[in-house]
């Protein structure tokens, strides 16, 4: 199975039974058959969804696999328990040196409750594709998700993005022993441990928020931003992390990826009459960053379901010889 690099969410699969999957893994039935109840957040990211559908039918499939996942992160959030051991002032000093944070202390994963994570994942897979996928329980056979490897594993999201998780997996050879293809995997992997990324956010936004951080990198996990949006109050750049979901602000005019303030090489292209969905361009480095205008949609735009509706952007600004941006930015920083 083929899934875009671009729009990791582009998933086609069929549902099949996951009962012998969850017994593998150690999960009782009754534990995998809890309906989450629907929380105004989906009830929320519905309404979201239908008004895309209005105007892309197209977009069904892959829009109901966002909302299994969407579902399943909701209802595990309030149990994962992380802990982050900076103060205020610990925290700023690493942003104000463009240190992420979670490249000073290593992410703990609770084994257990990932792999209900995964499990519940791997069920919305398998319900909301039209392949089938009854082979995606080989996963859990790799040595990289037992009990003792799982966390060394997924703190990789740290050191990779998800372009490099792909290679990595295809060089120690995940591809040949699970039967399938490394950006499955990574997708799999990515979505499951994105939520206890998203609860450590969390936990560092009580503590202080992100307003010292000036880089193209996530403050939290590291993660190269892709994706932006205007702010509805007032118009303000803001980047967010496909992983963890933290939001920083970043200039305008100024490239993210090699920091090129030269206005003459920085623009913006977009697609005839619909100006709120922007691609900034820099002619610096050639990296492209989708960026989402909430003042001209007279909205706070959600950027997760922004960046499905919109790869017609990504297909556009690859044809005009931009890439997605340097995926080694810490390194160079
Ligand atoms: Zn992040
Ligand atoms: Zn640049």
């Amino acid at each position: 199975m083929k899934i875009s690099r671009r729009n990791f969410l582009r998933l086609s699969v069929l549902a099949i039974c996951s009962g012998p999957l969850a017994a593998k893994l150690g999960c009782s039935i009754e534990d995998m058959n809890n309906e989450v109840p629907a929380s105004p957040a989906v009830g929320s990211i519905e309404r979201e969804i239908s008004k895309y559908l209005e105007k892309n039918e197209e977009l069904a499939p892959t829009f109901e696999m966002y909302k299994g996942i969407f579902v399943v992160h909701q209802g595990y959030l309030d149990q994962i328990q992380v802990s982050v051991p900076f103060s205020e002032e610990e925290i700023r000093d690493f942003f104000r040196e463009g240190r992420y944070l979670l490249s000073q202390q290593q992410l703990k994963f609770d084994p257990a409750v990932f792999k209900e994570v995964m499990v519940s994942i791997t069920r919305v897979i398998q319900e909301k594709s039209p392949e089938n996928l009854n082979n995606l329980e080989k996963l859990f056979e790799a040595r990289e998700f037992s009990y003792d490897n799982v966390q060394d594993f997924l703190n990789l999201f740290t050191i990779y993005d998800k372009p490099q998780m792909e290679q990595h997996i295809r060089e120690i050879g995940m591809e040949e022993r699970t039967g399938l293809n490394s950006e499955l995997i990574t997708f799999v992997t990515f979505s499951a441990s994105s939520i206890f990324y998203n609860a450590y956010m969390e936990e560092t936004a009580k503590i202080t928020d992100f307003s010292l951080w000036r880089r193209g990198y996530c403050p939290v996990c590291g993660q190269t931003a892709t994706i932006a949006k205007h702010r509805k109050e007032d118009g303000a750049r803001i980047l967010e992390c496909r992983l963890c979901h933290a939001q920083w602000y970043y200039p305008r005019v100024e490239c993210p990826y090699c920091e090129n303030r030269d206005f003459n090489k920085l623009r913006f292209f977009f697609v005839e009459d619909d100006r709120s969905r922007q691609v900034h361009v820099c002619e610096v480095c050639r990296s492209y960053l989708k960026v989402i205008d909430g003042r001209a949609m007279g909205k706070e735009v959600n950027l997760e379901l922004e960046d499905i509706a919109t790869e017609f952007l990504d297909v556009l600004a690859e044809r005009e010889g931009y890439q997605l941006p340097d995926r080694n930015l810490r390194l160079l920083n």
